[in-house]
């Protein structure tokens, strides 16, 4: 039996431990191929051991020494690299099957565009890629048949429930995507309460366990800003076919609106070992360690408007999605830097989304045809962002 190669770009973060969880429990189908990790090389060396991959990939060179160090004691085979373009190389090479994309934040792009341009099987966590450089990231896709498998709980969902005969120009009786969202920690803060939250608050999120930065874009709402970019590129859905429905419980995780009144839901724990077993083993469906859902115990499920006025990062990201060009990049590296700001207390957690709207109208729209040019404007949002440090902290 052949087994899948597969390579964990993020292993150490949040989706890229649960990977290798549900990985672990099919040593039969899988094969840790090349692991990854930025700053946690005692986090990658303990992954090393016990998957003994053939690659292993730190962000900077002193990282990957310490990672030397402790594979050459351990006497394993793992050979140890540094810097994006090894990141690019165990994401494209021949012997890799599947790229698991989760790294955070606009650094994960590179090494996904390579997975793309490899023609690779992707499963992508790293939702910034698409909102950096949607068309850039979907023409390599297309263009070097790669197979694109969205991790996302909430556009795994979406994928489950579309139909087969789904096509990207609106076949299949498709009429809209309703996108769920938890709401956050703050979902019923007042304005006024807003001013005071503080980043262990933020990060305390009511159903799920994942990553700082996630979190925090979780408390915003920015993520759910990022989905609908996200849910636009891999779906080709417009902003009007785009409904955005506060759901606190997240057990539905999305849902399709069929043109006869139907709607299809899927359902399950919030638990990101379902979307990352049914992509690891799709179309077959695999185990994934995931508890059943008693609807029984749940019992009632809610529904509600966002609140736009209280969560302006959302209305932000729908207005760059109907922008198009630049925006969404700049969006992108803006929020990247207010959340680091928010994070380290030189920010409230109501200036991100100043900080944010400042950058866009500072920079307005610049020509984005190339990654190059994708990777100029996210420097030049981040310059402009923190430029604005002592206006809007
Ligand atoms: P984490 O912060 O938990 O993990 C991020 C991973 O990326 C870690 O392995 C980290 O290494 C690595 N990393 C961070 N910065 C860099 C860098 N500059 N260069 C190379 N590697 C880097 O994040 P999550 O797992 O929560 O999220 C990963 C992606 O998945 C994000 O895009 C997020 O939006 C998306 N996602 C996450 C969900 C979740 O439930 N967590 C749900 C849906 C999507 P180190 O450990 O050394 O810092």
């Amino acid at each position: 039996m052949t087994t899948q190669n597969i390579t964990v770009l993020g292993s150490t973060g949040s989706i890229g431990k649960s990977t290798l969880d549900v990985v672990a429990r099919h040593p039969e189908k899988f094969t840790v191929f090349a692991l990854s990790a930025n700053t946690q090389h005692e986090a990658l060396l303990e992954q090393c051991l016990k998957f003994r991959p053939k690659y292993a990939v730190m962000r900077d060179e002193s990282g990957a020494q310490r990672l030397r160090e402790g594979i050459v004691r351990a006497g394993l085979n793992t050979e140890v690299e540094s810097g994006v373009a090894a990141l690019e190389k165990i994401a494209s090479l021949p012997e890799v099957d599947t790229v698991m994309a989760a790294i955070v934040g606009a650094a994960g792009m590179q090494p996904a565009l390579a997975a793309a341009r490899g023609g690779k099987r992707i499963l992508l966590a790293n939702k910034e890629t698409l909102v950096m450089a949607g068309q850039l990231f979907m023409d390599a896709v297309r263009e070097n048949g790669a197979v694109l498998l969205p991790i996302d709980s909430e556009h795994n969902a979406i994928f489950q429930v579309l139909p087969r005969n789904y096509t990207r120009d609106g076949g299949g009786g498709v009429k809209r995507i309703l996108l769920t969202a938890s709401g956050g920690p703050f979902r019923s803060f007042s304005r006024e309460a807003l001013e005071h939250v503080t980043p262990d608050e933020a990060c305390r999120h009511p159903n799920w366990v994942m990553g700082r930065k996630i979190s925090i874009d979780s408390a915003t709402m920015m993520n759910k800003g990022l989905e609908v970019i996200e849910a636009h590129w891999l779906f080709n859905a417009g902003a009007d076919q785009i409904r955005v429905v506060v759901h606190p419980e997240s057990i539905i995780h999305s849902m399709v609106e069929y043109i006869d009144g139907s709607i299809l839901a899927q359902l399950g724990n919030p638990d990101m070992r379902t979307p990352i077993a049914y992509a690891l083993g799709f179309p077959q469906r695999i185990d994934s360690g995931v508890e059943s859902l008693d609807l029984c115990r749940i019992a009632t499920l809610h529904f509600e408007e966002p609140d736009l006025s209280r969560f302006p990062c959302l209305a932000l990201a729908f207005q760059v999605l109907k922008a198009g060009g630049s925006a969404a990049t700049i969006l992108n590296a803006a929020n990247e830097v207010a959340v680091q700001y928010f994070f380290e207390k030189r920010i409230r957690f109501t200036a991100i989304s100043e900080m944010i709207e400042e950058t866009l109208s500072k920079l307005g729209a610049l020509p984005l045809d190339t990654v190059e040019q994708a990777i100029e404007i996210d420097r030049m949002a981040r310059v402009a962002a923190k430029a604005l440090l002592s206006q809007v902290s």
